[in-house]
């Protein structure tokens, strides 16, 4: 099992070749034509890899690896055709693992994709996280409550990981800023709360009942009573 690698390029003659010698290789492949979807294919999927070329249309390349990374650290290889330092060097601010500038020879897009590959190791399946009917799959940004699917926005998905990794402990809003927002919060923490009521709402349709329990004057928590 070599893995799977999504494929992000807009030339379709590149991104059939590459794809052709990657499966001849034994890897697993999906390729997407421009940003957009390349992107919901990479928050969505569960990728060894990712390729990804810098222009691109909808969202440019860089665009894509920005807002990937905000989610997930899947190993990203930048295709450019121009050879210029400064996306060379914002992509690999931005989290790129390494480039490689078109034309390319593909002995040397497979060498850089093994490397990439041996720095990231496919990380053990363990990205089910569970609270009484509550499912969630990490991985696939998945989320299932008695058997249903539960349609999450990104914040409403990361507000209910931070539950489920801590079941049946009082969470405060700021630890919601701090771990879910990513900032030391001064002052109104309401949008907390704006959130928890939408994921709650979500959650009851689908439950069937309301797990998630406000504790006054402290925050919330997630308990199967
Ligand atoms: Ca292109």
């Amino acid at each position: 099992m070599a893995g799977r690698i999504l494929i992000v390029e807009d030339e379709a003659a590149i991104a059939r070749f590459v794809e052709l010698e990657l499966r001849h290789e034994g890897y697993e492949t999906d390729k997407a034509v421009d940003g957009r979807s390349g992107l919901e294919l990479a928050l969505a999927g569960d990728y060894a890899l990712i390729l990804l070329d810098i222009m691109l249309p909808e969202l440019s390349g860089l665009e894509v690896l920005r807002r990937l990374r905000r989610e997930k650290d899947t190993p990203v290889i930048l295709l450019t055709a121009r050879d210029t330092v400064m996306d060379k060097v914002s992509g690999l601010d931005m989290g790129a693992d390494d480039y490689i500038t078109k034309p390319f020879a593909i002995e040397e897009l497979l060498a850089r994709i093994r490397t990439a590959l041996r720095k990231h190791p496919v990380k053990s399946t363990a990205t089910q996280l569970t609270l009484g009917p509550i499912s969630m799959d990490t991985a696939r940004r998945q989320v299932h409550c008695a058997g249903k699917s539960v349609e999450l926005t990104t914040r409403e998905f990361d507000v209910l990981r931070l539950f489920l990794e801590n079941p049946e402990i009082v969470l405060s809003r700021e630890t919601f800023l701090s771990k879910v927002w990513g900032y030391d919060y001064v002052g109104e923490t309401n949008v907390v709360d704006v959130y928890i009521r939408y994921l709650r709402s979500k959650l009851d349709e689908a439950c069937g009942k309301s797990l998630i329990h406000t504790v006054r004057g402290v925050g919330y928590v997630l308990r199967e009573d």
